[in-house]
C-alpha cells in the first residue's frame, strides 16, 4: 500500500500526458507562451477568479503575494503555527514579524476567535491555511480583516476544490496561493504554483514580480525589482490534463473519507476530523487525532499501513524561527494537536482492500470488535457526490 500513488495515477492519464509533453516539445516554447495561458484561464475558470499568475511554486505564489501588497519590515502578518514550514518563511523572508495565532483543535485550523487580540497598528495582512484541504472559516476571518482593514491571502495549497456557497478556495480573501508540488491534489511533475486574484492592478504587479520586473511592452525595461518565478510550459500542459480529473479524484477522496468516518466513528479513542460539509474539504489528508498515536502508527508501520504525521513540530517552536521569541506553551492547542494527529493513506488510488486493512489494523490496535462485514456494506453504498436516483413511482 502506498500513502500516495503517483505512479498509478499517471498510468491512468498516461495517453493524454503523452500527447501534450509531445505538443510543448514540438513547439519548443518553454517559458511562458500560449499553453502557461491556457493553463491560466482553465484555472481561473476553475475557481471562479478573474486573475491568475503561475508561478514557479507555493511558497514563491506566497512570498509574492505578500509583496504585491507591499508587505515587508515593519509590518506583522497572522497566521497559523499548524501549517507547513513555507507559510511563515514567506512573511518572514519579506521583513514582516510572523505573528502567530492558535488553532481550533476541531478543525486544525486558525480559531477565529483569537486573532484580534492579536492585530496591532502593524497588521496588514491575516494569512489563513486551509489545511488538509478544509476550508479555514472565511465568513468570520472575512469580517475580522473588513473590521481592520487588513488584507487576507489565503494559503489554498492544499485545498484546491474546496468550496463554501458557489466560492472556491482562493477567492476569499485579496488573493489566493495555490501549490503544484506533486503530492498535492493537484500536482505537477516538478515544482509549480498559481495565484489568484479579483484585482487587475494587483495582477499586473505579481506578473511583473515574477518576472524581473520586466515591461510586458518592452522586455529589456525593468520597471521593479522582481525575480524569476515562472510556471514552465510542460508543466502547465501536464496540469492542464490533470485539471481535467481533478474532480473525479476530490470525489473519491471525499468516498474514501466518509469510508473512515463511518467504520471508526465507535472507536473512542480516535477523535475523528469532524463532519465537514459535503465540498468545504477536499481531503487532502485524512487525518485523525489519536491517543497512544506513535504506537499506533508503529503497529500500522509493522502490517505495511503508511502513515504520516502532519506535522510533527509547531512552527514557533522550529529553530529557524527562534529569533521570533516564542516559546513552548504559547500555542497549547497547536503543541497538543501535534502530538495526536495522524494521517492516514487517502489518495484516489487507494483499494477497498487496502482502505478496509487501515480500519481493521486500527480497530485491532484499539482491541475494537472487527466489523468487517458492515464495513463491506457500507463501501457498496452509493457515492456521496451522486445521490441514487430514486425510482419515481408514476
Ligand atoms: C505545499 C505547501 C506549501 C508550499 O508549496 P511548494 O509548492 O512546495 O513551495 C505552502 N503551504 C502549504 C500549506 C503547503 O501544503
Amino acid at each position: 500500500m502506498h500513502f500516495l500513488d503517483l505512479k498509478q495515477e499517471y498510468a491512468s492519464i498516461k495517453k493524454e500526458i503523452g500527447t501534450a509533453i509531445a505538443h510543448i516539445l514540438q513547439d519548443g516554447v518553454f517559458i511562458g507562451g500560449s499553453q502557461v495561458e491556457n493553463f491560466e484561464k482553465k484555472f481561473a475558470l476553475y475557481c471562479g477568479s478573474t486573475c491568475t499568475i503561475g508561478v514557479n511554486s507555493g511558497t514563491d505564489a506566497l512570498f509574492l503575494a505578500l509583496k504585491a501588497l507591499g508587505i515587508g519590515e515593519g509590518h506583522e502578518v497572522i497566521t497559523t503555527p499548524f501549517t507547513f514550514f513555507a507559510t511563515a518563511e514567506a512573511i518572514a523572508n519579506t521583513g514582516a514579524r510572523v505573528v502567530f495565532v492558535d488553532i481550533d483543535p476541531h478543525t486544525f485550523n486558525i480559531d477565529p476567535t483569537k486573532i484580534e487580540a492579536s492585530i496591532t497598528k502593524k497588521t496588514k495582512a491575516i494569512l489563513p491555511v486551509h489545511l488538509y484541504g478544509a476550508l479555514a472559516e472565511m465568513k468570520k476571518i472575512g469580517a475580522i480583516a473588513k473590521r481592520h482593514r487588513v488584507h487576507i491571502i489565503e494559503d489554498a495549497a492544499q485545498a484546491i476544490g474546496a468550496m463554501s456557497g458557489s466560492k472556491k478556495a482562493g477567492t476569499f480573501g485579496n488573493l489566493g496561493c495555490f501549490s503544484f508540488f506533486p503530492s498535492k491534489n493537484l500536482g505537477s511533475y516538478g515544482d509549480g504554483g498559481m495565484i489568484t486574484t479579483n484585482s487587475p492592478a494587483l495582477a499586473r504587479t505579481l506578473r511583473l514580480l515574477k518576472n524581473h520586473g520586466s515591461s510586458p511592452r518592452d522586455k529589456y525595461k525593468n520597471l521593479i525589482l522582481g525575480t524569476n518565478s515562472r510556471l514552465d510550459a510542460l508543466q502547465a500542459a501536464i496540469l492542464s490534463v490533470k485539471l481535467r480529473h481533478l474532480e473525479t479524484w476530490n470525489t473519491k477522496r471525499r468516498n474514501l473519507a466518509r469510508f473512515y468516518n463511518e467504520s471508526l466513528r465507535d472507536v473512542s479513542t480516535i477523535q475523528l476530523p469532524k463532519p465537514f460539509e459535503q465540498k468545504s474539504h477536499v481531503w487532502h489528508q485524512y487525518t485523525i487525532q489519536c491517543e497512544k498515536r506513535d504506537g499506533l502508527k508503529n503497529f500500522l508501520g509493522s502490517r505495511k499501513i503508511p502513515t504520516m504525521i502532519y506535522y510533527p513540530l509547531a512552527l514557533h517552536l522550529q529553530p529557524a524561527l527562534k529569533f521570533l521569541g516564542y516559546k513552548r506553551g504559547d500555542f497549547p492547542v497547536t503543541e497538543q494537536t501535534a502530538k495526536k494527529v495522524l494521517s492516514l493513506p487517502i489518495h484516489p488510488f487507494l483499494k477497498k482492500h487496502e482502505v478496509e486493512s487501515v480500519v481493521q489494523a486500527i480497530r485491532e490496535f484499539y482491541k475494537m470488535p472487527n466489523e468487517s462485514e458492515s464495513i463491506e456494506k457500507l463501501f457498496s453504498r452509493p457515492p456521496v457526490s451522486s445521490p441514487r436516483r430514486r425510482k419515481s413511482s408514476k
